[in-house]
């Protein structure tokens, strides 16, 4: 993120998945979090006001400069990525650069922000085409506050159109609880209405983090493995302890898996499968998952099973969708294999 939020050009744009981003509550949590996430933030506080259409992100991550706040609401802006050429190397969760500038139209966005080393920090609101209303200096510790408000005051058919607000809510969990297995290195703190609604602490790995919300789970009825994968020249696979694998080994295969003699699921509901930090809808590998269990768990049952790929970048597409939970990763039949 050091050379700033620029605009990208047309060119880029022209290449990118068209379609709104910001289609739901959780779907403005997991845009703020990415971001947060991205700016490296290692505690991020989560609170919801439903009845007032309002949500806000705190992390402690790099904050924003005051220059960046200038560009950061602004169509197609981002300091993630620059050319054509980075599309096919997306590093980061975000690459659009359409998240807050989409949140500036919908609702009333402000920022609050602050980055380590400075001595004051930075107050922003947005008109809805993005650019800057307002700005003063505020005394905030190093790193963003993002707040959204009246969400879809202006757009009440899309407020219709909606499941109810106790849905939406079980759909930001789940967002939270998925970002949380993905990255154990973050604290999350979530409230409603400046209640506590939940939390889940940092650890290790996905293994100290799922029994937090799958409460009949203890840590020791999860196994969890690492394996370095050579794709696609040799295809082999070496099991080694997950101390050994370093988390950026250019392939490698995180597996957390329920033992089947303690636990399994009348629905298919806890097999989860992560690519680079994002839960994805890749059916291919559930059903993988699901087969690799057909002989050790008794009928119509299902395992609970967290699958994460380190993938290298340029073997992912996350082009396919706005919401990048649909994607195109490349040698999937090996990876199956692997996973097999
Ligand atoms: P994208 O994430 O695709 O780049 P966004 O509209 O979500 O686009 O954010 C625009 C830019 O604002 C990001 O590229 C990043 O530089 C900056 N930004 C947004 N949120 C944060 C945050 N919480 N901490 C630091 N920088 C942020
Ligand atoms: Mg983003």
């Amino acid at each position: 993120m050091q050379s700033g939020i620029q605009p990208l050009s047309t060119d880029v744009i022209h290449f990118m998945a068209a379609g709104e981003v910001i289609d739901s509550f959780a779907a403005v949590v997991r845009e703020l979090v990415e971001n947060a996430l991205d700016a490296g933030a290692t505690r991020i506080v989560i609170t919801l006001f439903p009845a007032h259409w309002r949500i806000r992100v705190a992390d402690n991550g790099s904050g924003i400069s005051w220059s960046d706040l200038q560009r950061a609401a602004s169509p197609h802006a981002t300091s993630k990525i620059r050319t054509q050429q980075d599309l096919q190397e997306i590093g980061s969760l975000g690459f659009r650069g359409e998240a807050l500038h989409s949140l500036a139209q919908l609702s009333e966005l402000e920022i609050l922000s602050c980055v380590a080393g400075n001595d004051e920090g930075w107050r922003v609101t947005y008109t809805p085409q993005g650019e800057v209303c307002e700005m003063t200096t505020i005394a905030i510790a190093p790193g963003t506050i993002v707040s959204v408000s009246n969400l879809f005051d202006n757009w009440l058919a899309r407020r219709q159109g909606l499941p109810t607000m106790a849905q939406q809510l079980r759909q930001v969990q789940t967002t939270i609880q998925q970002m949380a297995l993905c990255h154990p290195q973050v604290t999350w703190q979530v409230q409603q209405n400046d209640r506590d609604w939940f939390s889940i602490w940092a650890g290790a790995t996905a293994q100290q983090i799922l029994p937090q919300f799958l409460r009949e789970l203890r840590p020791s009825d999860l196994q969890e493995l690492r394996l370095k994968v050579t794709l696609p020249q040799d295809g082999t696979t070496e099991v080694v302890s997950s101390a050994v694998v370093p988390n950026n080994h250019p392939s490698s295969l995180y597996l957390l898996l329920g033992l089947p003699d303690r636990c399994h699921r009348y629905r298919p509901d806890w097999v989860r499968v992560a690519i680079n930090g994002r839960v994805v809808q890749l059916p291919e590998l559930k059903q993988t998952v699901l087969a690799g269990f057909r002989r050790t768990l008794p009928r119509d049952r299902y395992p609970v099973c967290f699958l994460h790929l380190q993938v290298p970048a340029h073997q992912i597409d996350w082009n396919r969708h706005p919401a990048k939970t649909e994607v195109y990763l490349h040698y999937l039949k090996e990876w199956q294999d692997q996973v097999l």
